[in-house]
């Protein structure tokens, strides 16, 4: 590390080059010492290296502040991060700098000389599912029904003709900078260096056939809308049978038609008459499991709010559970028998039902402000 050069003498540069200046440095030397102009040229690849290392520090203006105030020691400091000092592969080089190296050249994917075995990976497979409010509160197993690419049995390979294995197809191509030679993927083994000897029915030239599956995925207690669990390996096989991609399942909540989540407080109305409302009473109301009992004071008001805690839904992070809200409504009577009539126009006359707030009652608006706070 004590022998590093300077990132400008590296890019042959001032140390006021423009962003456009360093760019056109590093594009010069990566086409000098690309690995495909000089196999095997173990020195040209340690440049390569060198100037893609003095690149991304140099074309980042984050990290060249800081170079340019500490030198290579900044390094160290941990805003670098990444790469530099132990210095980028090849692969970084060409996924990171790929814009650089013009059509074909972002592959990276052979570099190191010859070619070596390749692991295919399937892809992930998302299926979105919809759970209640109750299994939510519960968590469980639940089996659900997928549809997979599966290999089939039966199937043997051998080495793509057109690649010899490697993946990978060399191309000349005329560039800028002259005649170079391009990596591309091997458009007839799609990069994974086989191709199906045999294809049993059914399934596509990597072997590869959709089925259904029953796969048990377990939904955690506290689970909420938007959550992805992800099962590994419950994904598309792999082409000719690598790693398989992951099954990721998106939970839906399923609209419970009596209660309201909010993270995991759950609210639900409840009715009352007006002489419940007036002489109090007590009442058992369906939670969203099993039954809670509350009691309504005498003289309750229409909208006053029960907090119930620890009733509402478990946390998924941490633990306990939310509070269930009941939010309590006076049901005003709309048809009266006419001995009812009589009375409420009796305490019409005299008055003793007129409202008459202390100003202790919490306004509509308080509440409302309670429940986000
Ligand atoms: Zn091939």
């Amino acid at each position: 590390m004590a022998s590093k050069r300077d990132y400008y003498e590296v890019l042959e540069i001032s140390k006021n080059a423009s962003a456009d200046e360093i760019k056109k440095a590093y594009r010069k030397l990566a086409v000098k010492y690309h690995p495909d102009k000089n196999p095997g040229d173990d020195e040209a690849e340690a440049k390569f290296k060198e100037a893609a290392e003095a690149y991304e520090t140099l074309s980042n203006p984050e990290k060249k502040v800081r170079y340019d105030q500490y030198g290579h020691s900044a390094e160290g400091m941990g805003g670098f991060g990444g790469f530099s000092g132990g210095g980028m592969s090849m692969e970084d080089i060409f996924s990171h700098f790929g814009d650089i190296f013009g059509g074909g050249f972002s592959s990276g994917a052979n570099f190191g000389g010859g070619s070596r075995t390749r692991t295919t990976v399937g892809s992930n497979l998302r299926v979105r599912i919809k759970v209640t409010l109750k299994e939510m509160y519960e968590g469980g197993l639940r089996t659900i029904k997928v549809k997979r690419q599966k290999l089939v049995e039966g199937l043997t390979t051998k080495t793509c003709p057109n690649c010899k294995g490697s993946g990978v197809e060399v191309r000349v191509v005329n560039t800028m900078f002259g005649q170079m030679q391009s990596q591309t993927t091997c458009s007839q083994c799609e990069g994974t260096g086989k191709i199906a000897d045999n294809i049993p029915a059914g399934a596509d030239k990597f072997g590869l056939k959709k089925v259904d599956e029953e796969i048990t995925i377990n939904i955690p207690a506290g689970a909420r809308e938007g959550i992805q669990l992800s099962m590994r390996g419950k994904g598309n096989d792999a082409p000719f049978g690598g790693v398989p991609g992951d099954l990721l399942v998106v939970i839906e909540e399923e609209k419970h038609p009596d209660f309201e989540r909010e993270g995991d407080n759950i609210h639900r109305a409840l009715y009352i008459s007006f002489a419940e409302a007036v002489l109090g009473t007590s009442k058992e109301v369906e939670a969203v499991v099993g039954k809670v009992k509350i009691k309504v004071d005498a003289g309750t008001q229409s909208g006053k709010i029960l907090r119930l805690a620890g009733k509402g839904i478990p946390r998924l992070e941490g633990s306990g559970r939310g509070d269930m809200y009941v939010h309590i409504n006076v049901w005003t009577p709309q048809e009266l028998t006419p001995e009812q009539r009589q009375f409420f126009e009796g305490q019409l006359e005299g008055g003793q039902m007129t409202p008459q707030p202390t100003g202790k009652e919490k306004s509509f608006f308080d509440k409302v402000k309670d429940f986000f706070n």
